[in-house]
């Protein structure tokens, strides 16, 4: 460790879980004295998943079972005697909807075990607790909330309906004003390698007033200020199918650079704004979505789509859709968690030895990593044999029917009876690789003193740094003073740009989990370090923990390999046929749910094919 660790607090101890070479290592065995594994206040230490820091997500140990069976592995495993009415692969909120769903439509006394490779259930609807001076702290791991929810198809808002969700408690319950008193608290945070110097800016992106000090070229500030605020049509003299010709075969940087005269540094500071929202840079997002997602550049051209505007509502839980999660598990194990209501679920203590009670009648098994499903003797009537992969142990259970929500591009190693022309198209599910880290820090006077709620970074290792949801709900209080500790969210999409956005997906991937904690680390330390530290931040002092949510399979996007087009929104795909409906059909007593069945990353289409599976095997 040289000068510079030290002052970061490199040498702080902090769980550190570092995978190398598929080994799990535990680094540094303690924590921060004040920051607790578990809110279990005596006794023995329980396994508590949301409560652990370090890697989380995609945490060693969870994937390696799957990844040896993609390279061929083959497993001995012993017949359990278990027989289940439905037996689901993936505790994701498809899996649980579709375990809730089945209770609910076709037999409440069925009998139903879920199976999820990962210690914790939700899948991206993950929750990160952390605990301060007795205090709990809570995050969302991966998704972040409901959003558009008027919109949900019915079947969606009829399961949030019964599990208690008034989404229209958003203002109630948001606190909109609480950065009020500092600024309006968006800002730019321009890095030195980057950009030539670091500089923090007021606004983010129609931030002309506060560009004059910016490390940018005067050219590129008149092209910042004309890009995000006038008006111009450069596609000026087209017809509509020309215009729609352009924006169908440009990425929206192409498109910049050629039609709106955008340069470099330009590019730069756009490059990575549709990472968060679509898990791919400006390099290989199409010009055509980026229009009807309404980035600039396009000043409400016709390119004869038929559009349906954007609906705001939303709903945000403190630990995001993690409650969602939650309250379905809830729903499958009365006995896991206290309470019935969507205030309740926030702080309700969960026991997970209650989830895999032989008594349940649904039971969640965490840790189990399916490797295969096969109708036995072949008969497609027949029971399945479901094959999962625990710790080391092979097991096989049976089942009279099995959904499938987990990843669609495993099945090909895992189904057998899937016809192959089937399973190819399911291969063509590409999910992209995300990243979103939290870090508690001890109390948030450095962004007050320099106004920053919400920083674009378009430079740096984590594009976005800002306060997490500031929610409070039941026993559950947001910190609105600065004073008090605060979790903060940092955005990171592992990209390859220049690839066609499946192959910046697949090398992403590998990049994630390549990375080690110490270096997700470093440059959490490093970045807050440079852009609070003139507000009196001092990362050794202040980060009291760190938690790094790695997503290598996140949204899902069906793609066509031979074009390399990704199914981006599936209203606008040119191709005849869909992927994800071929490779979505019934097998015998397999279906398929996930949101990899509608190539549509969002916690509403992960329940609406929950629904469609269910309904299919009935
Ligand atoms: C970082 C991030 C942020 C997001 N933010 C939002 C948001 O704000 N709003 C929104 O609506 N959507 C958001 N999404 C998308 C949304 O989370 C998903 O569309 C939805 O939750 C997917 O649910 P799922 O059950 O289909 O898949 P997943 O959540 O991926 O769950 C599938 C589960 O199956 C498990 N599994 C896979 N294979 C196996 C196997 N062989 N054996 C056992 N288990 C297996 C997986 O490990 C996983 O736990 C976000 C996604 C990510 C990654």
């Amino acid at each position: 460790m040289d000068s510079c660790d030290k002052r970061l607090g490199m040498g702080r101890e902090i769980t550190r879980r570092d995978f190398v070479g598929g080994v799990s290592m535990v680094i540094g065995t303690s924590i921060l004295p004040a920051c607790t594994r578990t809110r279990e206040p005596e006794g023995p230490i329980m396994h508590y998943p949301p409560g652990e820091t370090g890697l989380r997500g995609s945490h060693p140990g969870s994937f390696e079972v799957a990844h040896a069976t993609v390279d061929g592995a083959q497993w001995a495993a012993e017949k359990l005697d278990e027989h289940y009415d439905l037996v689901v692969v993936g505790a994701g909120i498809s899996g649980l909807a579709a375990a809730y769903i089945h209770h609910r439509d076709v037999n409440p006394n069925a009998r139903i075990l879920i199976l999820d490779n990962h210690d914790d259930f939700g899948g991206h609807a993950k929750r990160n607790e952390f605990e301060l001076d007795g205090r709990l702290f809570l995050s969302y791991g991966g998704t972040t909330f409901m959003e558009s929810t008027d919109t949900y198809p019915e079947v969606a808002k009829q399961v949030v309906k019964e599990l208690g969700i008034d989404t229209g408690r958003h203002s109630e319950v948001w606190h909109d004003d609480f950065f009020d008193p500092y600024g309006p608290g968006n800002v730019t945070w321009f890095d030195k390698e980057t950009f030539g110097a670091d500089y923090l800016a007021k606004g983010q992106y129609g931030f002309a007033d506060s560009l004059d000090g910016a490390p940018l070229s005067e050219e590129a500030k008149e092209q910042l200020i004309q890009l995000f605020t006038d008006e111009t049509d450069y596609l000026d003299g087209m017809t509509t199918d020309e215009r729609r010709e352009v924006l169908e075969t440009h990425s929206w940087s192409e498109y910049l650079e050629k039609y709106a005269g955008m340069g470099d540094e330009v590019l730069k500071f756009v490059q990575k704004m549709p990472e968060a929202a679509w898990a791919i840079g400006a390099d290989a997002y199409p010009a055509w979505l980026a229009w009807r997602n309404g980035n600039p550049g396009f000043a409400g051209m016709d390119i004869g789509y038929d559009t349906t505007p954007y609906d705001e509502s939303a709903f945000y839980f403190p630990d995001g859709n993690a409650s969602v999660a939650r309250l379905l598990v809830r729903k499958l194990v009365p006995t896991v968690a206290p309470g019935n209501t969507m205030d309740d679920i926030v702080t309700a203590k969960f026991d997970y030895s209650q989830l895999d009670q032989p008594e349940n009648l649904a039971r969640i098994r965490l840790s189990s990593t399916a490797v295969r499903l096969q109708h036995q003797a072949g008969n497609l009537d027949g029971d399945v044999d479901v094959t999962y992969i625990d710790g080391n142990k092979g097991h096989i259970v049976t089942a009279s029917k099995v959904i499938w929500a987990g990843y669609h591009s495993m099945l090909p190693y895992v189904c057998p009876d899937v016809p192959k022309t089937q399973l190819a198209e399911a291969a063509k599910a590409a999910r992209s690789p995300l990243l979103s880290a939290k870090a508690l820090i001890r109390n948030w006077h450095s962004m007050a003193n320099l106004g920053i709620r919400s920083a674009w970074c378009p430079g740096s290792f984590y594009q976005v740094v800002r306060f997490t949801h500031p929610v409070s709900m039941g026993d559950y209080k947001f910190s609105t003073s600065p004073d008090e500790p605060v979790v903060l969210h940092f955005w990171h999409n592992p990209l390859e740009p220049g690839l066609p956005a499946a192959d910046q997906f697949k090398a992403g991937r590998r990049q994630m989990l390549e990375t080690s904690f110490e270096i997700y680390e470093r440059n959490l330390r490093e970045q807050l370090d440079r852009m609070l530290g003139p507000g009196g931040f001092d990362p050794a002092r202040d980060i009291a923990a760190i938690t790094v949510n790695r997503h290598p399979h996140g949204y899902s996007y069906s793609y066509d390999p031979e074009t390399n087009d990704v199914a981006w929104w599936e209203e606008y795909w040119r191709h005849d046929r869909k992927p994800w409906v071929d490779a979505r059909q019934r097998v015998g007593n397999i279906a398929f749910a996930a949101h990899d069945a509608a190539t549509d990353a969002m916690t509403e289409t992960a329940i609406e094919q929950a629904h469609r599976a269910v309904h299919e095997l009935m």
